[in-house]
């Protein structure tokens, strides 16, 4: 095969010479390597293009089931329909891979203006929180604009409700105030905290997501406001005492059965080697997770779904997984990498995507040089579609246990979309996603996955 491949080479070396000497111009010598591919690369972007299938099958697994948060039936029966659904499309080595998962059952919840004047505020409980009693928690309000703010009311937090109204910039930034607010809040006595959704403005839709309590302090139920609502609690509490109250049904149950979901395109030569893509099939309870992150798993496991229509076979696996718990939990890519540990040196890469789908820009990439520059190289492939730019870096929460435990070099999917705006709301639905985006994703992971399994030599 080696020797073919060479005579291949060669050839393509010969003819590109010929047209770049009849076109007076030098031959890119450092893309010659990419010539057996370009081929393949076409026709996979050419059937991606052709059709909405991605859209439409998104827009299915969000109709049929809803949201799929952990521990949910919803999330279990997606599970089985993505198992059958990848057997149809004629993957190989189909399997669900046991995850135990947490189960957090939000329950009904409200928080209102008791005073000065009553009045119904949007409310969205944080995931793991606890819950209230059954009359609620009721208290004067605090709002702060930071932790420095917090630390500096000192004795006036205890007995309060405290509200982070901090604006959003980026989200590593502010997701600190959802993530360790409440239990920073609790240390100084508060009884229960909001947080300002954490994403720019939008049309009144509260946030969900993930808070992390600190063993060493009081569980206090916490949950967030619109940003508008924040905004308007803000105006109040600079006028005078505002009193509120919040209810709370939110508990953790005991950890529920789950699922990895993983498909194959068996390598033709290094079967043993496997590329691997993916995203992560939970979502949070709201809205039917599409943009986060339902979308990521379609135009994943679209990349070998259109190999496997173009019957194409590249030399090494790819692999595709729809990781379970990433929202409240991260169990599925900490049991990825234990269940596959011996395998991870096999891992030539790993690609997730989990920034929504929106118009896709490129990759981000994480690796050596030399890995790359091969990687840049692939890229070109992709110049039609404006998908070609290769960022600094690239991962994902689900593949990072693997990555890190491995050293295995890493991608992600990136796209120009405000998700956001989006993520974590009532309004993720598959509406909010253009089916063109979709397949230009699908496209573009499909010829990304399959030169990376294809190339001779393996990206390091
Ligand atoms: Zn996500």
């Amino acid at each position: 095969m080696r020797k073919t491949l060479a005579s291949r080479v060669a050839l393509a070396v010969c003819l590109f010479s010929l047209v770049a000497v009849a076109g007076g111009q030098e031959p890119a010598r450092s893309t010659v390597w990419l010539e057996p591919h370009r081929d393949a690369a076409s026709r996979l972007l050419g059937e991606a293009l052709a059709s909405d299938f991605a859209w439409q099958r998104l827009a299915e697994v969000g109709d049929t089931f809803g949201h799929r948060l952990s521990g949910s039936r919803a999330l279990e029966d997606a599970i089985d329909w993505a198992v059958a659904e990848m057997k149809k499309d004629g993957l190989e080595n189909v399997r669900k891979e046991p995850v135990k998962v947490p189960h957090w059952v939000r329950g009904k919840e409200s928080l209102e203006i008791v005073a000065p004047y009553p009045s119904a505020l949007v409310v969205l409980g944080l995931g793991n929180s606890v819950g209230t009693s059954g009359d609620g928690v009721e208290a004067d309000l605090l709002v702060v604009g930071s932790f420095d703010d917090l630390d500096a009311a000192g004795p006036k937090v205890k007995g309060k409700i405290v509200l982070y109204n901090v604006p959003f910039t980026t989200y590593g930034e502010t997701v600190r105030h959802r993530g360790a607010g409440p239990s920073r809040a609790a240390a100084l006595g508060a009884v229960a905290a909001l947080v300002r959704s954490v994403g720019p403005p939008g049309l009144r839709t509260p946030h969900t997501g993930a808070l992390n309590y600190d063993p060493n302090v009081p569980k206090i139920p916490a949950a967030a406001v619109t940003t508008e609502d924040a905004d308007r609690l803000q105006r109040m509490v600079n006028r005078g005492t505002v009193r509120l109250r919040l209810k709370m049904e939110a508990q953790m149950l005991p950890d529920a059965d789950s699922f990895n979901v993983v498909g194959e395109i068996r390598g033709r030569e290094l079967p043993d080697e496997v590329v691997v893509v993916g995203g992560h099939f939970d979502s949070w309870d709201v809205g039917t997770g599409s943009t986060d992150d339902g979308g990521g798993c379609v135009v994943t496991w679209e990349a070998l779904r259109l190999m496997k229509k173009l019957k194409l076979r590249p030399r090494r696996t790819v692999r595709v997984v729809l990781w379970t718990n990433e929202e409240n939990g991260l169990r599925g890519g900490a049991a990825y990498r234990d269940r596959h540990r011996d395998q991870l040196p096999n891992h030539v890469l790993m690609l997730e995507s989990d920034s929504g789908v929106f118009r896709p820009t490129g990759f981000g990439f994480t690796g050596s040089d030399a890995g790359r520059a091969r990687i840049e190289g692939i890229a070109t492939l992709l110049r039609g579609i404006q998908a070609n730019r290769i960022g600094p870096s690239g991962g994902g929460a689900d593949i990072g246990p693997s990555v890190e435990a491995g050293k295995v070099p890493s991608m992600s999917l990136e796209v120009d979309g405000n998700y956001f705006l989006i993520h974590h709301t009532p309004a993720d639905t598959v509406d909010k996603i253009d089916p063109m985006d979709m397949a230009r994703a699908s496209g573009a992971i499909a010829v990304m996955a399959y030169v990376i399994a294809e190339l001779p030599e393996r990206i390091r």
